[in-house]
């Protein structure tokens, strides 16, 4: 049994839907029943966000975001399901959680209160609806399949905004909710990103968290393998978006991954992929869009050639892929006033020690003031920590102003700190070294 986890683009549209009701037919025509973990459709984790902060003193406009998200999931559902009786069902079913989320905004305005439990407790709505959706459109193409809340599956801890599963407990929930549907040859649709404390309060496991929820459910039910659906064709050399040139990799280690994931390349979450890996589970990352494309397939078996061969085409070696962190800041420490703000690296020199920060919201941006903005490139391979890579890095970035180059944190990967201004050049010429 696999378990398939559709990305928040891979839901958003008509066309998108019908690709991943494909994709799942096929599964289950060619291996069986399997488990479907879907995220919220593009952009509307975002607008719950928003809606949770504006809640306790704009009420009207958290109401306002919950009336277009609503039109929107009515929109999605019309242009995707057919059927009368069962697009009046689903219809239903978005508005019961639409009112729902306005019951808790109303609520939240009463008590002029935001807390990352009330947050948690909106935000949940963007799977819930969307799942919605792509159960009754499988239902509307005869998929035999059932929905179950993912906060009847994954037990977790009460660190609302960034959840812990606790892998016991949501393995025997799994057990007993999951397995017995399987068996009767059924598909099941749950949602990514959200679960629940013990005591049943929803709790969501950090933005990106689908990749979590996949990988751990596919840790409890002993998945034959996990597959990542989303909108590139696995993890490039760099952000498809930055450096158009560049290309899937076949395969990478997950200590390559969660370098690469951590250092600004969002196409997995960071702590994803290894619950999976460790239960002795394959992970692929394929894309909707493309499903004949090979995708890329992390492993954690090291030093195994076959398991770090080349890139496709041109490009091979012991350097990977490059992933950068735009807008940081050089820091003696990070102000003591206001939000914690991530460091993302220590710099060490003989007489003194630098941070590098990375302010994400505006208060911290406020807090970091006049600070120099840099970039850090994190560039990944099987050989990356190397003497010879500082030099190949040197020879490739003498155009660019390298403020420090960092080894030494992770096995799988090296950095450099350059000006903001020169990141997308020093990424493109990074770029051109992969594979030397
Ligand atoms: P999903 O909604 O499916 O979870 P994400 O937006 O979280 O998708 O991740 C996919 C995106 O990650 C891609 O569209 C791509 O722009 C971005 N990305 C950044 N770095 C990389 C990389 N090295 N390889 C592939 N995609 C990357
Ligand atoms: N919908 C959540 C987010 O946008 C989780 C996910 O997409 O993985 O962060
Ligand atoms: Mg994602």
């Amino acid at each position: 049994m696999r378990v398939l986890k559709f990305g928040g683009t891979s839901v958003a549209t008509a066309e998108a839907l019908q690709q991943v009701v494909q994709i799942i037919q096929g599964e289950v025509a060619s291996n069986g029943p399997c488990m479907v973990v879907a995220s919220a459709t593009a952009g509307t984790t975002n607008k719950l966000l928003q809606a949770a902060t504006l809640a306790p003193y704009r009420c009207e406009d958290a109401r306002q975001i919950l009336a277009h998200i609503a039109d929107d999931h009515h929109t999605l559902a019309r242009e995707v399901i057919d059927s009368g009786s069962l697009l009046h069902d689903t219809l239903e079913h978005i508005d019961a959680h639409i009112q729902r989320a306005l019951d808790l905004v109303d609520s939240l305005h009463v008590l002029q209160e935001w807390t990352e439990q009330s947050s948690d407790a909106l935000v949940m709505t963007g799977e819930l609806l969307s799942t919605t959706i792509l159960a009754a459109l499988l239902q509307g193409w005869s998929t035999p399949v059932s929905l179950i809340p993912a906060t009847e599956l994954l037990q977790t801890d009460d660190a609302f905004g960034a959840a812990t599963v606790h892998f016991p407990a949501s393995q025997e929930q799994c057990r007993r909710r999951l397995l017995p549907v399987l068996r009767e040859g059924m598909s099941v649709v749950t949602q990514g990103f959200i679960g629940a404390t013990a005591d049943g309060l929803p709790t969501t496991l950090g933005r990106g968290g689908s990749d979590a929820s996949a990988s751990i459910l596919g840790a409890c039910v002993a998945a034959e393998e996990v597959q990542i659906w989303t909108d590139v064709s696995g993890v490039y050399s760099a952000d498809p978006r930055l450096i158009p040139t560049a290309r899937p990799i076949s395969s990478l280690h997950v200590g390559e991954i969660r370098e690469l994931a951590l250092y600004g390349a969002k196409v997995v979450h960071p702590e994803a992929i290894l619950p999976a890996l460790e239960a002795g589970i394959r992970v692929r990352i394929l894309n909707t869009f493309a499903p004949q494309d090979e995708g890329t397939v992390i492993t954690n078996i090291t030093n195994d050639a076959e398991h770090h061969g080349p890139l496709h085409g041109p490009l091979h070696g012991p350097l990977h892929a490059v992933s950068a962190v735009q807008n940081c800041v050089v820091m003696q420490d990070a102000p003591t006033d206001g939000l914690p703000l991530p460091c993302l690296l220590e710099l060490h020199t003989v007489d003194h020690s630098v941070k590098v920060f990375q302010p994400t919201t505006a208060e911290q941006r406020l807090l970091v003031g006049t600070a120099p903005t840099v970039a850090v490139l994190c560039i990944v391979g099987p050989a990356a920590v190397h003497n010879a890579t500082l030099h190949i890095l040197g020879d490739a970035l003498q155009e660019i102003d390298v403020l420090a180059t960092v080894m030494g944190t992770s096995p799988w990967a090296v950095y450099a700190v350059v000006p903001q201004s020169q990141c997308l050049q020093a990424l493109q010429q990074v770029h051109t070294l992969l594979g030397s």
